[in-house]
């Protein structure tokens, strides 16, 4: 989360600011971390004491096994808002509730890559017909606002997965970021700043600190980093 939010603070203090008071804990952290008055370890605790005292089962503390997923959706809590089809003739609009959160567990054999299996989410088979002019409904569903964070659980599917750099459910995708955790228990992660930087941290090794690899995303296998498998992605922009 410090790499995303150490792209734009001021931005991400204020997205933030709708989502977990977890999050808006942990942000003021990453304040005190960037002019040296924390380290990560410290900021980390203040909020896991708080995520445990009112998720006990979910969070113990300790070492243990918490999902990375379960403390993602703990942490960012916004929702897609619903979202319309268009007819292309008269642009009447039909509302569609589909129904989503930011976070997205793909499942084995629903989509080839990010970009098919966001696509088929948010477009419809056999639209219904629009009464006026009676052809059948542009298929994409609109959406009124763009979410800032989106995560995917891929944890459950092979290295044929297609890991894209970037969605089309963000809007703007220059600024995209993208994050890669790899791995199950032990997590190290990759990010691919809006500079087409990449990023490596693994919490056990380098002494905590993010180091810059030398690698552009062209050349690089998005599913696999030391031999573990991509298992949660985070795009934010
Ligand atoms: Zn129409």
């Amino acid at each position: 989360m410090f790499g995303i939010w150490f792209e734009r603070p001021k931005y991400w203090n204020k997205v933030f600011r709708s989502h977990s008071l977890y999050i808006h804990k942990l942000v003021k952290g990453f304040q005190d971390v960037r002019i040296c008055r924390l380290n990560f370890n410290n900021v980390r605790d203040s909020v896991r004491g708080i995520i445990h005292a009112n998720n006990p089962n979910l969070f113990p503390l300790g070492p243990n096994f918490a999902s990375v997923n379960d403390l993602l959706r703990t942490l960012l809590v916004e929702q897609i808002p619903a979202g319309w089809l268009m007819c292309p003739i008269c642009h009447t609009r039909l509302a569609i509730d589909h129904g989503n959160s930011i976070h997205f567990d793909i499942l084995p054999g629903t989509g080839r890559s990010t970009v098919e299996w966001v696509n088929s989410l948010f477009s419809i088979d056999n639209p219904p017909v629009c009464q006026e002019c009676n052809v059948a409904f542009d298929e994409p569903i609109h959406l009124s606002k763009i979410p800032h964070i989106v995560t995917f659980d891929i944890s459950s599917l092979s290295s044929r997965f297609i890991i894209s750099t970037k969605i089309k459910l963000l809007k703007n995708t220059r600024n995209t970021i993208l994050k890669i955790y790899f791995g199950n228990n032990h997590f190290v992660m990759r990010m691919f700043d809006c500079n087409g930087n990449v990023w490596f941290h693994d919490g056990q090794g380098n002494s905590g600190i993010i180091i810059k690899e030398c690698y552009t995303i062209d050349n690089m296998n998005l599913n696999k980093c030391q031999g573990k498998l991509a298992s949660i992605l985070i795009y934010g922009h």
